[in-house]
């Protein structure tokens, strides 16, 4: 892509309305834009952001062995009704009548849906175990939207919903997406620590959120040291291992459950949630197969979500510099940032398109900055947007076949010449 002709709206103020880092960095790096109160538009640089993060999930939920299904937005109001949820989401669901004054509500969850498509379509034990999901928008109307895409009223979830026959098919679906949950995280850079969560009666022991560390997370956090080793990569673990690491949201919970110099004590942001429901829904919505012996059975669920769109912001929050974002690679919206520091000069223009085309060859996306823009406005600019390599073109070098590679993350520069770094990058 070639940044003249590429819509990147960046801010070189810091805009007033943002508090926190991400949510200020999204802003000047052109990614959304407010709409309304909780409600964004995602402009280009924003959105293949988004969408490497859904591929990721995507990748993890099917290998884990999820279907991806699609429900709509707008469901009918009576399936809450039925299900005796109708009341207790109170003002956060939006709800408004269609013209036949029917009342419809903006999806804020889907288990009611969900659970209805089983109910008419799952027949018997061979139906099962299935767990299905989708990325999709949920509108919740939350008191204080705030924070960016970080409570939004208007979010992107992944939702995916689990059915078993019995007890021991749920767990295996729980610690299978536990497992998956914590390999997306780590695919984004992101180390997640999952935290016993406090699910009521049902859920017994088995509800976890993940939480990134941040100091601008909304929950407090207490965990094993380790976890910060994971993350600087000090130590590498397995999810096995993870599993046994102390995290809590409230450090009274188990006092001594962890050595005191041990204990780490942050913020953290929650990007996920798994959570095991039972026959919560299933019961009431009467979601049942028959099992072996040809007996009706109420079908076993569990619930696991996690903030796509959420994640953009936890991402910058976990990574970034006083310049900018600090995309990790497998999220970014380009790899490579490449700067023309004199267009109109031959030498230049003809290594750029060089460049350009050979990483366009080799399907390594380049955003190539080819404008009049001043050298020190192109530095900052590319910065700002975080790509994890800006290879830089000036005219002497051009005239030697030499550029310079920086690293965005180490802020490394080498020179090197056009091949070498055409190599280094693929
Ligand atoms: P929170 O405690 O942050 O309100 P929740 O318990 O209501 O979260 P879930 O219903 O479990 O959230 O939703 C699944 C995931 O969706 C959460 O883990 C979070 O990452 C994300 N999420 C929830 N509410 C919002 C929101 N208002 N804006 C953006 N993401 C959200
Ligand atoms: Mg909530």
């Amino acid at each position: 892509m070639r940044l003249s002709q590429y819509f990147l709206p960046v801010l070189k103020e810091n805009p007033s309305e943002a508090q926190i880092v991400s949510h200020r960095l999204m802003l000047r790096a052109g990614m959304v834009r407010q709409l309304t109160s909780g409600i964004y538009s995602w402009l280009p640089l924003g959105l293949r952001v988004l969408r490497n993060i859904e591929k990721i999930i995507r990748e993890e939920m099917d290998a884990s062995g999820a279907q991806e299904v699609l429900m709509a937005t707008l469901q009918p109001t009576d399936l809450w009704k039925e299900s005796g949820r109708y009341e207790a989401l109170g003002k956060e669901m939006l709800r408004f009548p269609d013209r036949a004054e029917r009342e419809l509500l903006y999806s804020p969850t889907c288990e009611e849906v969900i659970t209805d498509i089983v109910r008419t379509n799952f027949r018997s034990y061979r139906d099962l175990p299935r767990n299905l999901y989708q990325i999709q928008w949920k509108f919740r109307d939350e008191i204080r939207p705030r924070f960016g895409v970080m409570r939004g009223r208007e979010f992107l979830m992944k939702d995916s919903y689990s059915f078993d026959l019995d007890y021991e098919g749920a767990k295996k679906h729980y610690n299978l997406m536990y497992d998956t949950y914590l390999r997306m995280f780590a695919r984004m850079g992101l180390t997640a620590i999952p935290v016993r969560a406090d699910s009521g009666a049902i859920g017994g022991d088995l509800s976890h959120e993940f939480q990134v560390v941040a100091d601008t997370g909304e929950s407090a956090l207490y965990y094993d040291a380790a976890f910060d080793d994971i993350r600087d990569g000090k130590i590498s673990m397995t999810t096995e291992e993870m599993r046994g690491l102390y995290a809590a949201a409230d450090e009274q919970h188990k006092p001594d459950a962890i050595a005191k110099d041990r204990l780490r004590e942050a913020r953290g942001i929650e990007v996920g949630h798994i959570f095991y429901l039972g026959k919560k829904y299933s019961e009431v919505l009467g979601a049942k197969i028959t099992n072996k012996e040809g007996v009706d059975t109420v079908l076993e669920m569990g619930c696991y979500g996690v903030g796509v769109s959420r994640l953009v912001g936890a991402i910058i929050e976990a990574s970034h510099d006083d310049a900018g974002i600090i995309w990790p690679e497998s999220v970014a919206p380009f790899k490579v940032g490449l700067i023309n520091l004199r267009v109109g000069d031959a030498k230049c223009d003809a290594t750029c398109q060089n460049i350009y085309e050979a990483l366009q060859g080799k399907g390594i996306d380049v955003l190539y900055d080819d404008t009049d823009e001043r050298a020190g406005g192109k530095f900052a600019t590319m910065d700002l947007i975080g790509l994890p390599w800006q290879v830089v073109v000036g005219p002497k070098g051009a005239e030697k076949g030499v550029v310079e590679l920086k690293n965005r993350k180490s802020g490394e520069k080498v020179e090197l010449s056009v091949e070498a770094a055409l190599a280094k990058l693929a």
